[in-house]
Parts: structure tokens; sequence; C-alpha cells
């Protein structure tokens, strides 16, 4: 084993038992959380290093590191998922190896990925990105829709041809009212995708959680949690 492998081994163990543990306080079932690891600013060699390990699940955040990074690993079994803020003119890209966005937070968006999904004959999975520190203009800092806006967002996705309407994603917020009460956030999510669900029944994903407070998410209820710097270590600032 190469010293890169054995570090990522050590690492994903690690973190597969902050997982388990999780699971077992919350009396939940390891196979309800699914770890999706977060691999922007690392190379496509770890990446690889990463399915040999047993990773499935890989996200990246943005288009020009990523593009190249699933092109070089489009031989390996795994799921792609974009988690970003996506600009209209990247969709193409990332309809091309992304299999879910998670960063759908507007209208435009979900037009312009259901034109790139339904040219590309792919059908693309689509979390809501629900942004808990919202201001008045509905938005957050980082991306996202204010709870106020998912419902529409919702019933658009589910009615765009090339789509799937997964269920919901969110980042716990750095202002607001949510600010450093993760679990709160997180629970708040939760209430939001029940109601997504009353339409949606399929909708069943909840995304939330990475390396500095998955168990709260795990406790809440997350479907999947985001982890990169605890698997790949700290990464340079950019990302
Ligand atoms: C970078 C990133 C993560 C992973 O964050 P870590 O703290 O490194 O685990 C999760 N979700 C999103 C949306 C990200 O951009």
């Amino acid at each position: 084993m190469t010293d890169r492998k054995a570090q990522l081994a050590a690492n994903l163990e690690k973190v597969e038992a902050r997982i388990a543990a999780a699971c077992v306080a919350a009396g939940r079932k390891r196979e309800e959380v699914t770890l999706i690891v977060v691999t922007k600013t690392y190379p496509a060699g770890d990446v690889r290093i990463l399915s040999e390990l047993g990773v499935r699940h890989v996200a990246e955040n943005r288009d020009q590191d990523a593009a190249p990074k699933a092109a070089a690993c489009s031989d390996l079994p795994l799921t792609w998922h974009f988690v970003g803020q996506l600009q209209t003119n990247k969709v193409r890209s990332v309809v091309g190896y992304a299999d879910v966005v998670q960063s759908v937070d507007r209208s435009r968006l979900v037009t312009a990925l259901s034109k790139e999904a339904v040219r590309a004959g792919r059908e693309v999975g689509c979390l809501i990105q629900v942004a808990l520190d919202a201001d008045e203009s509905g938005r957050g800092a980082r991306g996202g829709v204010g709870p106020d806006g998912i419902e529409e967002l919702a019933d658009l996705v589910a009615n765009a041809p090339g789509l799937r309407l997964g269920g919901l994603m969110t980042v716990a917020p750095l202002t607001g009212p949510y600010a450093g009460r993760q679990r709160d956030a997180f629970d708040r999510l939760m209430e939001l995708a029940t109601l997504v669900r009353r339409n949606h029944p399929a909708a069943n994903m909840v995304s939330a959680g990475m390396s500095a407070d998955l168990e709260q998410a795990v406790a809440a209820g997350a479907t999947h949690v985001r982890v990169g710097t605890a698997v790949l270590g700290v990464r340079p600032r950019l990302g």
C-alpha cells in the first residue's frame, strides 16, 4: 500500500467509526446513512484510491476541477454528486458527469438542467439546497433557497423532463439564527423534508452534515453526509 492509500484508509476507518457510532446513538441502521466523500481540490489519483477502498459516492463543487477529474475516473463505479453553486453556463458540462446535483436553488437552474439532461439522454437527481440563513431576498449567502421557496422549486423539478426530485440538502449556516446550532438546523431541514414528501413521497434524500457536524446530521435523520476534510485532509484555502 502506498503512504497515501494507507492514510486515506485510516481516515476512512475513523469516519466510518464516527458514522457507525452516531447511528447506534440515534437508534438508526448503518445502511440508512450514505457517506459521500467530497474530493474537491484533491487529484483524480485520490478519487481512484478511494474507489479501491470501497467509496461509492464522491462530490465536487467546481465544474472546472470536477469535469476533468470525472473524465479521468469514468471507468470507476462511482456516483458523482455536484454540491457547489452552479451557474447556468456550466450546466451542460455538469450534466455530463453528475448523477446528482445537490445545489438546485432557483428556477432558471431547473430549466437549464432539464434541457441538458434531456439533450444528453440522462436522468439527473436533484436536491433542493435550502438556505437556513436566507435573507429577505429568500437566498442564502452560500447559495440555497429559503424555506418559503422550496415547494415551488420541488414541483418544478418533479415536473421537469430528465430530472428526478431526490430531496433536500443544506449546509449548516455560519450566520443568522441557526449559526452554531447545527442540530437545530438539521432538525429544521428534516421538518422541511417531511413537508416536501407530502406531495413527493419518493423524495426521501436528506443531505446534511460535513466533517465537523456529521454526528448531529445523523442524529437528526440525514440520509447522506458529505465529508471532505476528515477523509482527505485539510484543504488549501481555496475551495
Ligand atoms: C466542502 C464541502 C463539504 C465537505 O466539507 P468538510 O468540512 O471538508 O467535510 C460538504 N458540503 C459542501 C457543500 C461542501 O462544499
